[in-house]
């Protein structure tokens, strides 16, 4: 890691465009001079002298210690990535669930309060309710859109909100700017679950938030390989009690994971720029379709929420749902007569993804909470991939024109 090396200059990376910072920041070249990124499987590091290793570990030489907190690689991946949300510091994770994991110990104790949106993903929600809450951290749900709500629900030891925007499978959003006001006047902090647009889509950190939290799993990765989350903020948010948390725990990345993750963010502005387009043109198709009763896309000029999108979306990413008419048996349908695109619950992906919501994801929940919720019997959501998209259309008519 010599500072010698051709391009090892420092850079200041917010002169740069968002596509060259994709590609380009946090990579330091060895002195083998490479052109991509190495990865670094190494548990452990050497050291020049007894004396060396009693700085490093005191903190007072900087330098790698041990992977569970140090890795070349993963680092590379977390200045990328901070780099591209606009943040100071990045810290990566063994998942999306222990990047919110991670968040939630670094920041939180017993006794405080979180205001969280009910439409988060929902191992998110379980997190909350039945975990969380055994260490004495109290929680209130709100609809994700209204802003009264999450103001109402406001108390003197509220100390973080946590929201997902746009939200999964309906495409709602929350108004970022706002609940960061709300949050910042009570001395609480804003964390956003970015997972469905990335960077290349919506800034949070750029709009307010404290916290941007990521499931690099869906888009970052973008091809369905690797597991793994990451935690962007200040340096003083994320470089103290949230680090301090992951270096002790230890819900890490692997090398191998950050390294895919790396090489998916050079390609990621052009990937969600394919997704949305692709999204946006079978969204609406299906809403000219005579057998949907509605579509759900936060690209769509029907969607009620189009000028909050305007102003925090560049594009309404890849994520869509839509009302079958005939409720359960002709959503059922329309998933059982794909050829094409792939009957799984995931997202993020090349490949399209299609789901039936209240028989899967949501299925754990009661009746009256999905309907309350607004997940009828007839949704049927889709994650729409790099496919040429009509062959998607194609492939989506075919239970559509049986109704
Ligand atoms: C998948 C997902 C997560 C959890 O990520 P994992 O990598 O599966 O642990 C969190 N938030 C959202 C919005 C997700 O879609």
């Amino acid at each position: 890691m010599s500072a010698d090396q051709p391009n090892n200059k420092k850079k200041n990376w917010k002169k740069y465009r968002f596509q060259t910072r994709a590609v380009r920041a946090g990579q330091t070249r060895t002195q083998e001079g490479e052109q991509s990124e190495p990865i670094f499987p190494t548990s452990s590091y050497v050291y020049d002298s007894a004396r060396q290793a009693a700085l490093r570990f005191s903190g007072e030489e900087p330098g790698n210690i041990y992977s569970r907190f140090t890795n070349p690689t993963v680092r590379t991946f977390e200045q990328r990535l901070a780099v591209l949300e606009e943040g100071e510091r990045c810290v990566a994770t063994a998942t999306g669930m222990a990047a919110i994991l991670t968040a939630s110990m670094g920041l939180l104790k017993a006794g405080d309060h979180v205001v969280v949106s009910r439409s988060i993903f929902g191992p998110a929600l379980i997190w909350f309710q039945n975990i969380l809450s055994r260490f004495g951290v109290r929680f209130t749900l709100v609809p994700l859109a209204d802003v009264a709500a999450w103001e109402a629900a406001m108390r003197p030891e509220t100390r973080l909100l946590f929201m997902e925007t746009p939200s999964n499978p309906l495409g709602e959003v929350g108004d970022i700017a706002k609940l960061a006001d709300l949050a910042h006047a009570h001395k609480a902090w804003l964390a956003v679950d970015n997972c469905f647009c990335t960077p290349a889509l919506q800034l949070p950190l750029r709009l307010g938030a404290d916290l941007v939290i990521h499931s690099a799993t869906k888009y970052i990765d973008g091809q369905g390989r690797c597991l793994g989350g990451a935690v962007v903020g200040s340096e003083a948010l994320v470089g103290g009690e949230i680090y301090s948390f992951l270096r002790t725990a230890g819900p890490s990345m692997s090398p191998f994971n950050a390294w895919v993750f790396l090489k998916g963010l050079e390609t990621l502005g052009l990937r969600m720029q394919a997704h949305s387009a692709n999204a946006l043109r079978l969204a609406q198709w299906l809403e000219q379709h005579p057998a949907v009763a509605r579509v759900y896309y936060p690209g769509l000029t029907s969607h009620p929420q189009y000028e909050l999108i305007q102003r925090q979306q560049t594009a309404g990413g890849g994520v869509l749902s839509f009302d079958v008419k005939g409720g359960r048996e002709a959503a059922w349908k329309v998933i059982d007569a794909v050829e094409l695109i792939s009957i799984t619950a995931n997202l993020g992906d090349t490949k399209s993804t299609i789901t039936h919501p209240a028989t899967t994801t949501h299925g754990r929940i009661s009746a009256e909470a999905r309907a309350q919720a607004g997940i009828g019997d007839g949704l049927v959501r889709v994650a729409v991939g790099l496919e040429d998209v009509e062959d998607l259309q194609e492939d989506l008519a075919r239970g559509l024109d049986r109704q």
